[in-house]
């Protein structure tokens, strides 16, 4: 580890930028799922999922570089980049879902949903579960959950738990039935209170809270419940889309659901700062003839060529079918490897991400956060970077872009299993 570059860093960007790992990595360089180090050292890259088709992909740099040498401007005028890639990107949606707003994060998008649905609805109430980050926006950081915000929860929020039937292991439809009331009651007292219902925001595979094993019909209870209250649904897709969780394309379509508004962001241009909202035409021409909404970064041609050869590739290389076949692999390679341990977890989430949780006793009552960043750090020794994730940090998040090939699963596994070996001895 560079000492010099950590004392640069907390000198500019300060001491309270999150850094993983003990030993924090310093890395030079990219490509495919593999990142190199300072000290030459290479790294299987598990966790990050922004770059989705391949660490510095040629044919992203090259759509990137060919773009930014003929034209990057706003999107106050026309341009066919632009709309190749609204076009592209709406074609993936259900048929309603057929209009685009860009922006430059996934907080951008969720502050811009909220909006939207705040003045489609004339409330202001909002639901959250109660271990979610959907932003870093003001709005956003009073309807955090997951992370620390000096905010705390606004008093138009009210959180919601996501029941998880590897925890809760009564009959799934009580376990269901029990959440939804909860949901009732926190729906009602935001109309009590005169707050309304704006709408629900969730992600499919609510990787914050953990990666619950969510009992059949919650999600759709749960939608409709705000609906009837008036409310819309918001579709956090930052982490989930773009064929990551395998089954679907869109995480969403893992149930009987599509969303008002679909929120995206990360991987959609593969590290470049690319982001949107998806909406029908009802909403955005209710939201579009009384505000102009303007944004100067977002989707510009640059941005387009970027996401455009994304989606591209993703159909070229196969990699959403990648992403179910590979994912039932390892979840069935790492569902033996739980299997003989009992202080770990069933293996959790769905395509390329999955994780399992950490336990200090056989009956799996007591999360074990601290062997659980112990398998972190011991992961990483073996040249493999992933995290943990969950309201006690005891789920080992496992998220690599799809671009990791069949001969790169052994690395991975044989890491998992050497450090499993290693801490839980
Ligand atoms: N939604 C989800 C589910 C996220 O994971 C994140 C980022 N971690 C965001 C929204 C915010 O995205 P951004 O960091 O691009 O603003």
């Amino acid at each position: 580890m560079s000492t010099d570059l950590l004392t640069r860093r907390y000198a500019t960007i300060g001491r309270h930028s999150p850094l993983f790992y003990d030993e924090p990595v310093h890395l030079v360089s990219a490509s495919g799922v593999w990142l190199t180090a300072a000290d030459g050292r290479r790294y299987l890259d598990a966790y990050n999922n922004v770059p989705h088709v391949g660490h510095t992909h040629p044919r992203v740099v090259a759509a990137m570089a060919e773009q930014a040498a003929t034209l990057n401007v706003h999107t106050r005028y026309l341009n066919e980049k632009v709309l190749d890639y609204a076009e592209a990107l709406i074609a993936r949606f259900e048929p309603e879902l057929d209009r685009v707003l860009f922006t430059n994060s996934g907080s951008e998008a969720n502050e811009l949903a909220f909006r939207i649905a705040g003045q489609h609805t004339g409330a202001r109430g909002i639901l959250v579960t109660d271990f979610s980050y959907h932003g870093n926006t003001s709005l956003l950081a009073g309807a955090t959950t997951g992370l620390q915000t000096h905010e705390g929860l606004a008093e138009h929020v009210r959180a919601f738990h996501v029941p998880d039937l590897d925890s809760d292991r009564r009959e799934p439809d009580v376990v269901r039935d029990e959440a939804l009331a909860a949901v009732d009651t926190a729906i009602a007292e935001l109309l009590q209170s005169g707050h309304g219902v704006a709408g629900v925001i969730i992600e499919s595979i609510f990787s914050t809270e953990g990666m619950p094993r969510v009992p059949a019909g919650f999600v759709e209870g749960l939608a409709a419940r705000v609906r009837a209250a008036g409310g819309l649904v918001v579709g956090d897709e930052v982490q989930a889309g773009l064929g990551r969780t395998g089954r679907t394309f869109w995480g969403y379509q893992r149930y009987d659901l599509v969303p008002d508004l679909v929120t995206l962001g990360k991987p959609l241009g593969n590290g470049h700062p690319l982001a949107a909202v998806v909406t029908g035409h009802d909403l955005l021409e209710e939201f579009g003839s009384r505000n102009e909404y303007f944004n100067t970064f977002a989707g510009n041609p640059v941005s387009s060529a970027v996401g455009l050869e994304v989606l591209r590739i993703i159909d070229d290389e196969g990699l959403w079918e990648r992403s179910r076949r590979l994912g039932d692999e390892i979840r069935e390679r790492l569902g033996e490897l739980v299997a003989a341990d009992p202080r770990l977890g069933p293996v959790k989430g769905d395509g390329l991400f999955f994780g399992f949780g950490v336990f200090e006793d056989a009956e799996q009552t007591r999360p074990d956060a601290a062997t659980t960043k112990r398998l972190v750090e011991a992961v990483k020794a073996r040249g493999v970077l992933l995290s943990r994730i969950g309201p006690t940090g005891s789920v080992l998040k496992i998220r690599p872009p799809l671009a990791i090939q069949d001969a790169e699963l052994p690395v991975l596994l044989d890491a998992i299993r050497g450090a499993v070996g290693e801490v839980l001895a």
